[in-house]
């Protein structure tokens, strides 16, 4: 059998290093840090930095395939993995992903809606967006944001010097203020001979920056479900993509816009687990091993609850419910905004 390389031990990189085990497969993890979620199970883990390229090369040669689990990867790194190995999704879907401002032109080319936006590195650059933008609006650095942070919101004009002060001289990006009803996503994949196969809009609901829940199915329209899918499928196929995309939608009175894009498995597709016959994690092993993709169908409702921080202390009674399954990442440190597992639960069907 093939060794997948996963660039990245987190939790991420555990569950798709539990579906390849069960596809047969091996995988081998590249991570920086100690004791990685992904250790548990991965079948070997490199520990070693993305600077040292003696680790890299040895990782390459030991894998056919290397697909990652997080957007941040130095580009030296993927130059030299790239001229070993295929690296699945493509470097281009990486990075349009890594950089808010890439991935907006780029959506807005594709004929996708975005909110209103705007670079900003200069109080000048911020002046003239508010003015054209208008307020509220919100402020983020363009490269390594996740679960709200490097974001600053901007409600009236007056607030603008403090939030260009929080992008502590990093590039940023000015969005318009989005009144959206709804936030939903779609997980797509796409096969390596081009075949599409997407999952049911999710609703998701945040806290605190961070995803609390995703519920199937979201409360929308058959049209909106149409148009989410159609959206993913859209940036899938301009990307030549292989693997699992997720796709972030605002639902507004005016129609579906694109939040933004995660190249990878992604937190709101972990409801699949439970209510698909091939998850997200096992369908983004089969793209990039090249095998044919799981249909996307959904066979019950779920709500996934994320477990952050202390909210694992609960887990002795979730466990009491019988409809319920359990995820937990192995971690040791139950710190504060820290994911340390999932549950999802298979709702009554109305
Ligand atoms: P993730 O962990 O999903 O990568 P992130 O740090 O990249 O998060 P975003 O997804 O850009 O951040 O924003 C986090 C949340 O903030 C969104 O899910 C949404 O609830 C809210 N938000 C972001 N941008 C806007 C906007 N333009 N208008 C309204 N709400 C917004
Ligand atoms: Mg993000
Ligand atoms: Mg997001």
């Amino acid at each position: 059998g093939a060794t997948i390389g996963i660039l990245g031990g987190g939790q991420l990189g555990r569950m798709l290093s539990v579906a390849a085990s069960r596809l047969g497969l091996k995988t081998h993890i590249y991570e920086p840090g100690a004791n990685p979620p992904a250790a548990d199970v991965a079948h070997r883990v490199m520990t070693a930095g993305y600077d040292d390229t003696t680790a890299l090369a040895a990782f390459a040669a030991s894998v056919d395939v290397i697909t990652y689990e997080f957007e941040n990867i130095p580009t030296a790194a993927l130059d030299q993995l790239e001229a070993l190995r295929p690296i699945r999704p493509n470097r281009n879907a990486l990075a349009i992903s890594q950089d808010r401002i890439s991935e907006k032109a780029f959506l807005n080319e594709i004929g996708l809606t975005t909110a209103p936006w705007a670079i900003v590195t200069t109080a000048a650059d911020l002046d003239a967006a508010l003015t054209r933008i208008g307020a509220p609006a919100i402020l983020k650095t363009t490269r390594l944001g996740y679960d709200g942070k490097g974001q600053a919101r901007i409600m009236a004009p007056a607030d603008a010097p403090a939030a260009l002060a929080e992008m502590q001289g990093a590039p940023a990006v000015l969005e318009g203020f989005v009144d959206f009803s709804r936030e939903i996503s779609v997980i797509a994949a796409r096969g390596l001979t081009g075949e599409v196969a997407a999952y049911d809009p999710g609703e998701n609901v945040h806290r605190a920056g961070i995803l609390h829940t995703t519920t199937v199915p979201a409360r929308i329209s058959s049209a909106q479900r149409s148009d989410a899918v159609l959206i993913a499928a859209r940036i899938l196929n301009a990307l030549d993509y292989v693997g699992v995309m997720g796709v972030e939608l605002f639902v507004t009175p005016a129609g579906l816009l694109v939040n933004e894009i995660a190249p990878r498995v992604h937190n709101s597709g972990h409801w699949t687990q439970q209510g698909c016959a091939v998850d997200q994690f096992e369908q983004h092993i089969r793209a990039v091993a090249g095998w044919p993709l799981g249909d996307g169908s959904r066979y019950a409702d779920v709500e996934m609850l994320n477990l952050i921080g202390a909210d694992v202390a609960q887990v002795p009674t979730l466990a009491r419910e019988g409809n319920t399954a359990i995820h937990l990442y192995g971690k040791t440190e139950a710190k504060a905004g820290r994911k340390m597992g999932h549950i999802n639960r298979i709702l009554p069907r109305t």
